[in-house]
């Protein structure tokens, strides 16, 4: 074989090893799991939010969150809050509207944001009929890859995101081994296994890759409101 085949195998092989599918084992028997109805939490999940309290949250800046809790939703206010527990791989459901009463344009309607370990955002924006840079809209992996399609619901509509999140990790000589995003709004893909290389988004709260990290809801100055918010670990 010659070398030039030799090398095009190697990067063949490293890609096929950074993005491995969570694979089950042929002869493990899968686990049961009670599934939700409605985007309500299955029997395995950790429930972080469910419209009553925030225990499971600390504001950014440390205490307890100032945000508005009534009629089952939470309201963005004062800072940004972010998860107690710390997490790696993980599987997240989260419902948001931005406010009903539109204000603002392109960034500055309806922003808020969802950062995994702290570090990678995916946007939440009010994208209905508001034109913003494409790898800042509703759904972007923030400033790093824009969403498929915009899926986005009216403004005060409730909407929804699925994710899967794969955390790049500190490879042993130092290279970052990459993550991934999948990202469903609203039941339509938007980001399709989408690498994650371990550089944060803008406004991150922290830096680096690291195993795990806290779940963190942006504050950017605008009352969005976040309902039912679950998260499966995947490792
Ligand atoms: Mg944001």
């Amino acid at each position: 074989m010659k070398s030039g085949s030799l090398s095009l195998l190697s990067v063949a092989a490293l890609a096929a090893l950074s993005f491995a599918p969570f694979a089950q084992a042929a002869d493990t028997e899968p686990p049961v799991v009670t599934p939700g109805t409605h985007g309500s939490a299955p029997s395995d999940a950790i429930v972080l939010f469910d419209g009553k309290d925030l225990s499971a949250w600390t504001s950014e800046k440390g205490g307890a969150p100032q945000w508005k809790i009534e009629n089952g939703y939470a309201e963005v206010h004062g800072s940004g809050i972010m998860t107690k527990e710390q997490f790696g791989d993980i599987q997240l459901h989260v419902e948001w509207a931005s406010p009903a009463e539109v204000k603002g344009d392109g960034q500055g309607r309806g922003n808020s944001g969802v950062y995994f370990q702290g570090r990678y955002e995916i946007q939440v924006l009010d994208s209905y009929q508001n034109k913003t840079y494409f790898n800042g809209q509703a759904a972007s992996f923030y400033g790093h890859n824009a969403p498929l399609v915009n899926a986005c619901r009216k403004p005060g509509e409730w909407q929804t995101y699925d994710i899967v999140f794969h955390a790049p990790k500190p490879g042993a000589d130092g290279v970052v081994v990459p993550g991934s995003f999948t990202v469903i709004h609203n039941g339509v893909l938007v980001q399709d296994h989408i690498p994650v290389k371990g550089d944060a988004s803008t406004a991150a709260k922290f830096s680096g890759a690291t195993p795990t990290g806290p779940l963190l809801l942006q504050d950017h100055g605008n009352p969005v409101h976040y309902r039912n918010i679950w998260v499966r670990k995947l490792n």
